[in-house]
């Protein structure tokens, strides 16, 4: 089937609309979070999870592959279609289709808005805690794709852990559906886990039954600086050894104060080497205070030089200004940056935030790291500059060291922004041959003709040399002929 004729196969399906193949529509799906850019042949905007079906009965009759997109935040690479193909853009399927009270469940299509679901829920007195720091962009059916996490993740666990229903749109066109507003469910395989984390390889997602919570009606937070790292550790390790479980245990190193204070200028403690932001909810106001106090206490005792509490709003906001800030902080330091993610054990934080001092001093970078301190989720962050001569080989070398030391700490490569074409390379070093055979079964047995979101997750056997110089970095696609 010639261009003219698929163009017209797929505008039968979704209307003239809604296929997009001018080189400016285009361009706008090569990109995603990260400094990858490859076009892709075509995109579609279907509206149903039956035109979505018969997209995909298309594509695959003419064996072209099929990209998923939901708002295009990835971070992994998970949505560049490199080597072309057909990107499937998921964002006009944004109906929340339901808020059941009485079952506490939300069911939405994939491209509803994170943030949108939450607002929508929390005015019926619900909550969705799943909170990714993009969550006024990402889609939930990105968020399930990726198995999405954020600061709330300690305390409420991660998208994974409020999927209860999923329908998805597998490579030959059938519709499976998985699940419902059932809180327990075990009936044959739980094929709608599989799905989660599984970055767009294995179906389409296009609807989702989410499970909801009563919403936590108070909220305290707690500031804390540590002239050493050590004892930040020692003390989230103290709060949680106390029986406090907080919403939110969020570290920021040494250096990511300094390029914050750079930016803001509002007084951090340049010399500190660590500062903890605390969080407490709860339906009980002197419950939620106490604990926080209770928090506060144990990081003074274990070495923290100063502690604020907040229990109103406008102080709770003033605590949380130096962590809002990393982002554009680090935005502005520097030309280009990595945004890295790994996981160790929480007793390995110390170790690992060294290791990348180390790292950064070997090639010569600036590493910030922050996270979410009680569950070993860090976020270190190369700064760089593509301008300099062999630039990008030293951060591929920096950053390949970090990972390694990730995995010898007994840790991981992500624990929110998944694979992609970032770190598939990495994917044998993290989960053995064995593992990676049996995902590459599933994936066959899923898809057979590999057509969802090729080049992604699964090693291509280049090799770790080179994991980003192999790929198109922005700027380089070639303009469709
Ligand atoms: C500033 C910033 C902050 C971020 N902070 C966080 C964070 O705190 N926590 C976190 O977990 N992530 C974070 N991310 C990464 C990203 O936002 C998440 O991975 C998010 O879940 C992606 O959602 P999306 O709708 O943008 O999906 P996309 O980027 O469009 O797609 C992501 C992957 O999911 C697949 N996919 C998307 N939709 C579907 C679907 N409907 N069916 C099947 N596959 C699909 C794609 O093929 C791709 O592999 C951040 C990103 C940015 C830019």
């Amino acid at each position: 089937m010639n261009r003219e004729k698929l163009i017209g196969a797929l505008a039968t399906i979704v209307g003239d609309e809604w296929v997009h193949h001018r080189p400016s529509e285009l361009v706008a799906y090569s990109i995603d979070g990260t400094f990858q850019q490859a076009l892709p042949d075509l995109v579609v905007s279907p509206a149903t999870t039956e035109q979505v079906a018969a997209v995909v009965r298309v594509a695959a009759g003419v064996g072209m592959p099929v990209i998923p997109r939901g708002a295009g935040t990835s971070l992994a690479g998970g949505t560049i279609p490199l080597g072309g193909g057909l990107v499937v853009n998921l964002a006009r399927m944004n109906r929340i289709l339901e808020v059941d009270k009485a079952n506490g469940v939300a069911v939405v299509e994939a491209g509803v808005v994170t943030a949108e679901l939450q607002r929508a829920v929390e005015r019926e007195g619900l909550f969705y805690p799943p909170d990714p720091a993009s969550l006024n962009q990402s889609t939930i059916g990105g968020n399930v794709a990726t198995n999405a996490g954020g600061p709330r993740c300690l305390k409420y666990g991660v998208t994974r852990d409020y999927v209860l229903g999923l329908t998805v749109v597998l490579a030959d066109g059938r519709i499976l559906r998985l699940g419902g507003k059932l809180i327990k469910n075990k009936t044959g395989y739980q094929l709608a886990q599989l799905f989660v984390g599984s970055e767009g390889t294995l179906g389409i997602i296009t609807e989702v039954t989410l499970k909801l919570l009563p919403r936590p009606r108070y909220r305290a937070t707690a500031l804390a600086i540590f002239p050493r790292l050590d004892d930040a550790a020692r003390s989230v390790n103290g709060i949680l050894a106390a029986g406090i479980l907080p919403v939110t245990l969020e570290l920021m190193d040494n250096l990511t104060i300094n390029v914050v204070e750079d930016y803001l200028q509002a007084g951090l403690p340049r010399e500190a080497e660590a500062l903890l932001i605390l969080e407490q909810d709860g339906n009980h106001p002197e419950a939620v205070r106490d604990e926080v106090e209770q928090m506060a206490a144990i990081c003074g005792e274990l070495g923290a030089s100063t502690v604020q509490v907040a229990t109103d709003e406008a102080d709770r906001q003033r605590l949380w200004q130096a962590r809002r800030a990393v982002s554009p902080a680090l935005g502005r330091r520097g030309r280009n940056k990595l945004g890295e993610d790994i996981v160790v054990p929480r007793s390995a934080i110390p170790e690992m935030v060294r290791r990348v001092r180390q790292i950064g001093q070997e090639y010569g970078f600036e590493i910030p790291v922050f996270g979410h301190a009680g569950d070993g989720n860090l976020h270190p962050n190369i700064i760089f500059d593509l301008r300099r001569p062999g630039e990008l080989a030293r951060v591929e070398q920096a950053a390949a060291a970090i990972f390694r030391a990730a995995l010898e700490l007994g840790g991981t490569l992500t624990g929110e922004h998944g694979i992609g074409t970032l770190k598939r390379e990495f994917l044998t070093e993290a989960l053995g041959p064995d593992a990676v055979e049996v995902m590459g079964r599933l994936k066959a047995a899923l898809d057979p003709k590999g057509l969802f979101n090729p080049h992604k997750m699964f090693p291509e056997g280049d090799g770790v040399e080179g994991f980003l110089r192999q790929l198109p970095l922005l700027g380089t696609a070639e303009a469709p002929g």
